[in-house]
């Protein structure tokens, strides 16, 4: 498998360049999520380490460069991308390259260490996951590895927030087992005070039946009467883009991040 892929058309971050540090046949993760589009957690996990080099990335990242131009380029792929130990070489290896913003999107559930919040502070836009207003939902939904917990879990993204200097997104999949705790939701992303809320149903094959784009207006609304800064998948536009590599994307089942 190549680290790069895409460019992908996404309804969050525009023309993105994917970087894959995982590259893993099966996924790696810290959460079991119930919608996820990459099938079963088989076993999930919160040990950090080295997948591929950085040398591959750095090869592929300078051809992939010479072909598109993307408007970012994110760390994501076959699991949770803040599980690899090499991002922070890597983020450095790319900027000594391009000028395109780095973006990564993250489960959240490693914030809480601060190795991984310091690596992350080397990105422009961090894309952070919450989709539960306390500790039930959140093993209902994010079904997380047993060193995780929600309150942690919280406590990692707010402290992160608090360094961050660049753009903090939440993205809030909201389905039949969160829609009754929108309130709830909308209190917690409130007291984080993120930058974006992206407000999003699973309308790639998943398990999960989506939410209609009625329920989503609604929960939208929600959050704009606090005056919070919102975008939805369903309303959203997505760019043109053209994959360098369409079996890259393919062999990640991720036709958009
Ligand atoms: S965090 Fe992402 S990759 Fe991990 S199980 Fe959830 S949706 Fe899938």
């Amino acid at each position: 498998m190549k680290t790069v892929y895409g460019p992908v058309s996404s309804w969050r971050l525009g023309r993105s360049l994917g970087v894959d540090l995982i590259c893993s046949k099966e996924k790696i993760c810290s959460f079991d999520c119930l919608y996820c589009q990459l099938g079963k957690t088989v076993k999930t996990t919160v040990n950090r380490k080295k997948f591929v080099s950085i040398k591959k990335m750095k090869t592929e990242i300078i051809e992939a460069l010479k072909e598109t131009t993307p408007d970012v380029i994110t760390f994501s792929g076959t699991g949770e991308p803040t599980i690899v130990n090499n991002m922070e070489l890597a983020i450095e290896t790319i900027r000594k390259i391009s000028n395109i913003p780095l973006a990564v999107l993250t489960n959240s559930s490693l914030m809480n260490k601060a190795d991984v919040r310091n690596t992350i502070n080397k990105l422009d836009i961090v894309v952070a996951k919450l989709d539960a207003p306390n500790e039930k939902i959140f093993k209902i939904i994010n079904q997380p590895d047993d060193n995780i917990t929600f309150k942690e879990n919280i406590e990692g993204i707010k402290k992160f927030k608090k360094m961050f200097s660049g753009k903090l997104a939440l993205q809030i999949m909201f389905m039949s087992d969160n829609i009754q705790y929108a309130d709830d939701i909308v209190k917690l992303v409130k007291n984080i005070g993120p930058d974006e809320v992206q407000i999003n149903t699973p309308l790639r094959i998943s398990p999960v039946k989506p939410l209609t784009k009625k329920q989503l207006e609604l929960i939208e609304k929600k959050f704009k009467i606090h005056s919070m800064n919102t975008i939805s998948v369903y309303t959203s536009k997505k760019p043109k883009t053209r994959p360098l590599d369409k079996m890259e994307l393919i062999n990640r089942r991720r036709m958009e991040v």
